[in-house]
């Protein structure tokens, strides 16, 4: 290809670490995958009326969508206390991610988030001819609030952008870390705060960041999605909630106008109104990660703590090796590949099944310890 036709900022990106499709496992190892954990996708499939409705609108799939997302737009903003204009809808939170970096990001800008960090967060920055400052966390797997804080007062960023809990780490800010890093980010810096995995947190641990952001000067947008708690994640959509409607509407101008799709809305709408569902989701996903962590502390692996539907552990070699030999057993879990936690994998909860024959497949690798 002609050596100028790319964008450097393309060019110089990684190949995004995606998952591994069960068609393309069977194909690569000539076995079928007993136990799909590198995705963190909720085992419990979608809750049954998910399936209802797309069955009910998929005779209406010659018409557009609503390119405004109106109908999911009004559910959300009551099951959220938003209102609509704040609301925005993507085909997958990671839409929104890349959205609202096109919508601010200037070449030059600095973005801060954390390390291990999930990959759009940085990704889609660079893309945008950013740089990206990544603040490990405490070797407590605390928060790196003062490293958060000493970055930004290095040079003041465009964008924080960070999940909590944190994929892949797992562990969540506190209300007391959330307020003393936001009384310290310089007041013109956007403040992204991707809650994919809000669901599985700790009812003590939970506090109102919606309320804790409008009482600051910052514009913010808190991101959710339906990929994970509420098993959509192959229908694709997510959404986020703005600090005001300006940002909200800014930032459909930088997004497909039809990029979420009718059977996507009719999902999640459908998905809302199961919070049994949910509510059964997210237990099984909390004594799953208690088991397992357990489980792998004693086979001296360390974790770190989970408030998510995964652990992240320190393998004790390169962690691709032993993914790899995870994977000749049938086990799919998701070596990391930044550094320093090359060493480190994320497992998902799975099934009762699924997490025995993860352990299982453990047990006959040698420990590390
Ligand atoms: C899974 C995930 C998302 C988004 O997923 P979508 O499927 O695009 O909605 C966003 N942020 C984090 C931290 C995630 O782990």
């Amino acid at each position: 290809m002609k050596s100028d036709l790319i964008r450097p900022e393309i060019a110089a990106l990684p190949t995004y670490n995606a998952g591994l499709a069960l068609d393309r496992f069977r194909a690569r190892y000539g076995i079928d995958c007993l136990a799909k954990l590198d995705s963190n996708e909720n085992p419990a499939g979608p809750c049954p009326g998910v399936v209802d409705a797309i069955r009910d609108e998929a005779a209406g799939i010659a018409r557009y969508p609503d390119a405004g997302n109106g109908a999911l737009r009004e559910d959300l903003a009551a099951a959220t206390g938003s209102t609509t204009d704040r609301l925005i809808i993507g085909n997958g939170s990671e839409d929104l991610i890349g959205a609202v970096f096109r919508t601010v990001l200037r070449p030059g800008d600095h973005v801060v988030t954390i390390c291990p960090s999930f990959g759009l967060h940085e990704f889609g920055a660079l893309a945008s001819g950013a740089h990206v400052t990544k603040v490990p966390f405490n070797a407590d797997w605390s928060f790196p609030v003062e490293g958060m804080i000493r970055a930004m007062a290095a040079e003041a960023p465009r964008v924080l952008m960070f999940s909590s809990p944190s994929n892949p780490a797992g562990p969540a800010i506190s209300a007391d870390e959330f307020d003393t890093l936001l009384t310290a980010t310089p007041p013109d810096t956007l403040v992204v705060f991707d809650e994919a995995y809000l669901e599985y947190l700790d009812p003590a641990a939970r506090f109102d960041a919606m309320a804790r952001l409008e009482a600051g000067p910052n514009p913010w947008l808190i991101l959710r999605t339906f990929s994970k708690a509420y098993g959509l994640a192959g229908i694709r959509v997510g959404y986020g909630i703005a600090c005001d409607p300006d940002l909200a509407a800014q930032m459909m101008k930088a997004r497909n106008p039809f990029g979420v799709n009718a059977l996507a809305v009719a999902a999640a709408r459908a998905a809302l109104r199961d919070a049994d569902h949910l509510a059964h989701s997210v237990t099984r996903a909390a004594e799953g990660r208690v088991q397992l962590a357990r489980h792998l502390s004693q086979a001296g692996f360390a974790c770190a703590p989970s408030q998510t539907n995964f652990v992240f552990f320190d393998t004790g070699r390169t962690a691709t090796d032993f993914a790899e030999a995870l994977r000749h057993k049938g086990v799919l879990i998701k070596p990391w590949l930044e550094e320093p936690y090359t060493r480190w994998a994320r497992v998902t909860i799975g099934t009762e099944e699924e997490n025995r024959r993860f352990l299982a497949a453990v047990e006959g690798i040698h420990c590390p310890a």
